[in-house]
């Protein structure tokens, strides 16, 4: 560990905010950032951020000219996938499930090989990635969140990095237990020199000394398994708050797909990751693609990880539910269940009756009077037993008196419905009796009174047989 990094006058540093050793020129907080400043013709290359264009898009840039005039051999091609899934179980595992979210821990050796290899994917190092990670999960897609998907696609993806930020904009976050590890504080003072040496020199030396491949090396073990490396890694940022299903929350923007799942070596079930940030899975079902929860696991199981953290499945559960609930009632408020009782007129069994003779066919069942002319003639069980409800209380008849009606008869009548019979059904009493004009009916979360089957107003709970009736 460095004498900076635990001396108390750090302490500041540790929200993250500054470095305890400046890797770049040293920002001043009190000078207006160019980021301040609009884009203009005369300022445009002071808004680039030339360094970071240099490493993600100007040498990969250079690395596929290079790959047009260097054949690729079997043996450098296979190094250089097996390199590319080390280094990015060194961000996935490493950068983003251990250290950014604590979600298990690892044994020093295992914390060796993670930042080894995490330095090899050429995204900066843990307490940097881990510090912007901490604070897009802290204000996701606020203006705080420093890959925020609500600047759009190509913001989120690679915009953030290749346009200077304005330090002061992203949110605060801690990171004393970072600045705690001799391993990350090692990683990070020590990181340009440790990233060229695993991006690039490392490769190249395996594959020159190995079988004399040094130049296929260096561009396809170095230069370009670092590019798709770092573009899977930005799919996380992009392609995981763009497309994909929302589970547990759709109040932001994390989203699960099967395809950032295979691009990012099992990031892609990102919904519940922001849910349950420090699970160290991901995918939850085992048959989901998520090879950085199974190499955690295996380590575990080797000793080289322990504490694994995960979510009791009832948590987990009751995330899920709420949000089916919620995609439940935005659904049911779409529907006709006519008008609600609470807004329908009180009517007088006198009125009902002089309105029916005065030929309007009206028929009160379970309290409720309903308007049946325009149905009369589409009945399924005829005109003549709906004609001779008119008038009527039609509750017994309705209910199995003459036929028990299905749930769909008792969901259409209840778009016929007109008024409420004084004294007819529990409805008109709550509505004289409750003092502040609420009614104790359910309701979900969009205000729709919830009408299960079976339950309709219209239903009596027993079948009522006419009297006589065989
Ligand atoms: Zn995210
Ligand atoms: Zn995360």
């Amino acid at each position: 560990m460095t004498r900076k990094a635990t001396s108390p006058e750090t302490a500041p540093y540790h929200d993250g905010t500054t470095d305890y050793i400046p890797m770049r020129k040293k920002y001043d907080p009190k000078k207006p950032h160019i980021s301040e400043q609009p884009m203009t013709w005369g300022n445009w290359h002071k808004h680039i951020n030339w360094l970071n264009c240099t490493f993600i898009l100007f040498i990969p840039f250079l690395g596929c000219i290079g790959a047009y005039y260097t054949p690729l051999r079997l043996y450098t091609g296979i190094f250089a996938v097996v390199y590319y899934v080390n280094a990015g179980l060194g961000i996935t595992a490493g950068y983003h499930r251990c250290w950014a979210h604590s979600s298990y821990k690892a044994t020093l050796p295992l914390k060796i090989y993670l930042a080894a290899a995490g330095a090899g994917a050429g995204q900066g190092s843990i307490r940097w990635w881990s510090r912007g990670h901490r604070s897009h999960h802290r204000y996701t897609d606020t203006e705080k969140d420093p890959y925020s998907v609500q600047k759009g696609f190509w913001y989120s993806h690679i915009g953030w990095m290749v346009i200077k930020q304005n330090p002061k904009r992203i949110g605060r976050t801690d990171v004393t237990d970072l600045d705690a590890d001799p391993v990350v504080v090692w990683q990070h003072t020590n990181y340009h020199k440790s990233a060229l040496f695993m991006c690039l020199v490392f490769p190249t030396l395996v594959c020159g000394l190995g079988w004399g491949d040094w130049l296929g090396g260096f561009i396809y073990g170095g230069i370009l398994r670092v590019f798709f490396i770092q573009q899977a890694t930005f799919c996380v940022n992009s392609l995981a708050h763009w497309i994909g299903e929302q589970p547990f929350d759709d109040r932001n923007s994390p989203r699960d797909h099967v395809i950032t799942a295979f691009v990012t070596l099992g990031e892609g079930y990102h919904n519940f990751h922001h849910e349950f940030p420090s699970d160290y899975r991901n995918a939850i079902q085992w048959w989901q693609y998520d090879p950085t929860k199974w190499s955690i696991y295996l380590w575990k199981k080797l000793g080289l990880a322990y504490d694994l953290k995960q979510f009791r499945q009832n948590e987990i559960e009751k995330g899920r539910i709420q949000q089916l609930q919620k995609k439940l009632d935005q659904k049911r408020a779409t529907l006709d269940w006519g008008t609600p009782l609470d807004e329908l007129p009180v009517m007088d069994w006198d009125d009902f009756m002089a309105e029916a003779k005065n030929g309007k066919a009206l028929t009160a069942i379970g309290g409720v009077i309903h308007d049946i002319t325009t149905f009369i003639k589409e009945h399924p069980g005829g005109k003549a037993f709906i004609s001779s409800a008119v008038g009527k209380d039609a509750t017994a008849v309705f209910n199995g008196g003459v036929y028990n009606h299905s749930n769909a008869a008792h969901n259409l009548l209840s778009t016929m419905r007109v008024a409420v019979l004084r004294g007819g059904c529990e409805v008109e009493i709550w509505k004289r009796t409750l003092p502040d004009g609420k009614t104790p009916m359910l309701t979900d979360s969009t205000g729709q009174r919830i009408v299960r089957s079976g339950e309709q107003v219209t239903r009596t709970a027993q079948p009522v047989p006419l009297i006589g009736a065989a």
